[in-house]
């Protein structure tokens, strides 16, 4: 099974991610993650990386697909694979389309993980963060406002404030849709309700993509 899954900040995408590479077996491949193993193991997709990221500039998608080409010829991927956040950018789908052509490694589905504003506003809204330890938990789980770890206070992350996950939400919406609509040209592509609770995304994921799934 190869997954393109993506998601809104705040929609569980995370855990999402954790319980289809469960499902199916499959290595859980984040762009992010790729491009600092190249770096940390010095390669040379990782030195070029890393001068695009000394001089504060994006990394080039070329160089990204690279490093994504490489990844899926590990020999891991046999079953397949679970791409997370990734592509981004609509010359990273259409690189992407191209890439998995190549390698005869299609898509079997993309998925995107929709929740509304307001859902994702209460959510990350009730989030904090220890400014002692950087423990992550709740209103709901730690209502003194201190942390049960090591007693420092529980803050509102800047990045949960409610105007700034609208925002995320919104740059989201507009980078994302089209490249959801360049790989809908190619692949199947399933809609998810995230808004539901965890439990519930997880089942509907399992019901739509089963009737894609061929081992
Ligand atoms: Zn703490």
């Amino acid at each position: 099974m190869r997954i393109v899954l993506l998601g809104a900040p705040g929609s569980g995408k995370g855990t999402q991610a954790a319980q289809l590479k469960e499902m199916y077996g499959i290595p859980h491949i984040s762009s992010g993650d790729i491009l600092r193993s190249e770096v940390s193991r010095g390669t040379d997709l990782g030195r070029q990386g890393a001068e695009f990221m000394n001089a504060g500039q994006l990394v080039p998608d070329p160089l990204i697909l690279a490093m994504i080409e490489g990844r899926l010829r590990q020999p891991d991927t046999r079953r397949g694979w679970l791409l997370d956040g990734f592509p981004r950018t609509v010359v990273q789908a259409e690189g992407l389309v191209e890439l998995a052509g190549r390698i005869q490694q299609p898509v079997d589905a993309g998925i995107v993980l929709n929740v509304s504003a307001d859902e994702v506003v209460r959510r990350l809204g009730s989030r904090r963060v220890c400014r002692d330890c950087q423990a992550v938990t709740s209103v709901a789980e730690a209502p003194a406002g201190t942390c049960r770890l090591c007693g420092g206070p529980l803050i509102l992350r800047p990045d949960d404030a409610p105007e700034v996950v609208r925002r995320r939400i919104e740059v989201f919406e507009a980078q994302t849709r089209p490249v959801f609509e360049v790989l809908r040209r190619h692949y199947a592509v399933i809609d998810i309700d995230a808004s539901q609770p965890l439990e519930r995304v997880t089942e509907a994921l399992r019901v739509s993509l089963d009737r894609y799934d061929h081992p």
